[in-house]
């Protein structure tokens, strides 16, 4: 029978660079990985220090490899199998993953012997598979320095690993290390990417939809649904508050000029979402602006929106330009969800000329028009939250349970 991946070796991210918080981070990580691949339950998992491995027990490889790319804080990880530590089977067992791999015409053999009585030395070792793999196949030859294909050979006391498919991980951080924050969450292309990219950064999210029903839809709302159940690919579930926003909307509109009304929707929707942060222990909020794509994301409209709150506001994507929270919106896969056209809260009541230069006492004397603190504590009470799983089926309404 061919020979099949039998283990993968992983490889952690910049954690080694985190000296004493190394072993929440590798706990973390263990974590979150076994909760990734929780549909493959004949995995078996093992940690070090510095690598975690995971005996597939048959399990299918693609699906796991496709899950384990969503995990952040992996760097990279490649698929081995095990044999008898000595030389001929490792040789044989070197040439049978080359050619079930069939992509390089260039590799290189990396050894690493941990035990040291075994007759061949690491490069006698590199050498001897080498030369095995080159006499045993056609167009096939041995680059050192940048080889398209790295064969890694690990010989232990109790067995050999050779390892061939190298795939490269998510990246970043393990979700959670960093703490929670509230991702501000629309319809649109700009904030599930500043979602992803926070994530990263090891930021376990929840987020926060304003919704303004009947102005905005139910498919407005399924929407939010939809990109949330795709961002939690990467850790789920997700908590999703779901804030209504139509009558402090609409008594905004009453009362503020109309060129300001933009300015003061967004410090009340920056009110709201502190409010929920607090009340869910999320350090941070975080969204989609850009700088200078909209009215509200001037500079003179940040400082003043911004103005309205304490709580840090990460922008991930503030100094990306379009073309590129596109690329990634794509590569996330939430574009296509990103472009349905249905309005949301903010296009609704969008003013002919909104002001690209509100200054904060103008914005202030606007907001003493109305009582507008009993409106924005209504909003964070009234809230809705549900959970949100990667797998449709195990979404479910929001329980006491979380
Ligand atoms: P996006 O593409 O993310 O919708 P945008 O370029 O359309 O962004 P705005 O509509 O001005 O910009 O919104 C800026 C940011 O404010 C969004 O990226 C998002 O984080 C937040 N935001 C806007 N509308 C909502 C909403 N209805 N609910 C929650 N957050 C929102
Ligand atoms: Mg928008």
């Amino acid at each position: 029978m061919a020979v099949q991946y039998e283990y993968i070796l992983i490889r952690y991210g910049e954690l080694t660079t985190k000296g004493k918080n190394r072993k929440d981070f590798i706990n973390l990580l263990f974590q979150n990985t076994k909760q990734a691949l929780k549909s493959f339950p004949e995995l078996e998992y093992r940690k070090t220090r510095d690598r975690m491995y995971i005996d597939l027990h048959g399990a299918e490889q693609e699906g796991v490899i496709t899950r384990l790319k969503t995990v952040f804080g992996i760097h990279s990880f490649s698929l081995a199998v095990k044999c008898e530590p000595i030389i001929e089977s490792i040789q044989t067992t070197a040439l049978e993953v080359v050619n079930m791999d069939r992509t390089p015409r260039t590799f290189k053999v990396d050894t690493k012997r941990s035990d040291k009585t075994f007759p061949l030395k690491s490069m006698e070792i590199s050498r001897a598979v080498a030369g095995h793999v080159l006499s045993n196949t056609e167009h096939l030859t041995v680059d050192v320095r940048k080889p398209e294909y790295l064969l890694q050979v690990e010989v232990r006391h109790d067995a050999a690993y050779v390892m061939g498919r190298t795939e490269k991980g998510a990246g970043g951080y393990p979700v959670g290390v960093a703490g929670k924050g509230l991702l501000m969450l629309s319809g649109g292309i700009d904030s599930p990417v500043a979602g992803y990219l926070t994530m990263k950064r090891g930021v376990k999210l929840e987020m926060i939809h304003f919704a303004s029903p009947p102005y905005t839809s139910e498919q407005a709302q399924q929407k939010v649904h939809d990109l949330t159940q795709k961002l939690a690919a990467y850790a789920q579930p997700i908590k999703v508050h779901t804030v209504p926003f139509t009558h402090l909307q609409v008594t905004i509109n009453q009362h503020v000029k109309s060129s300001l009304n933009m300015t003061v929707m967004r410090r009340m929707m920056y009110r709201v979402a502190e409010g929920v942060a607090k009340k869910n222990n999320c350090l941070i909020l975080t969204n989609g602006e850009s700088i200078g794509q909209v009215a509200s994301q001037t500079l003179h409209s940040m400082n003043v929106i911004n103005a309205a709150i304490s709580t840090p506001v990460i922008r991930p994507v503030a100094t990306m330009d379009k073309l590129e929270i596109i690329d990634v919106a794509k590569k996330i896969d939430t574009y296509d969800i990103s472009i349905r056209p249905f309005e949301d809260c903010c296009t609704i009541f969008t003013p002919k000329s909104p002001a690209t230069r509100p200054t904060l006492a103008d914005v202030e004397s606007e907001e003493a028009r109305f009582d507008w603190e009993p409106l924005v504590q209504k909003c964070i009470d009234e809230t809705e939250s549900i959970m949100i799983y990667h797998h449709e089926e195990e979404t479910s309404e929001f329980s006491d349970l979380f």
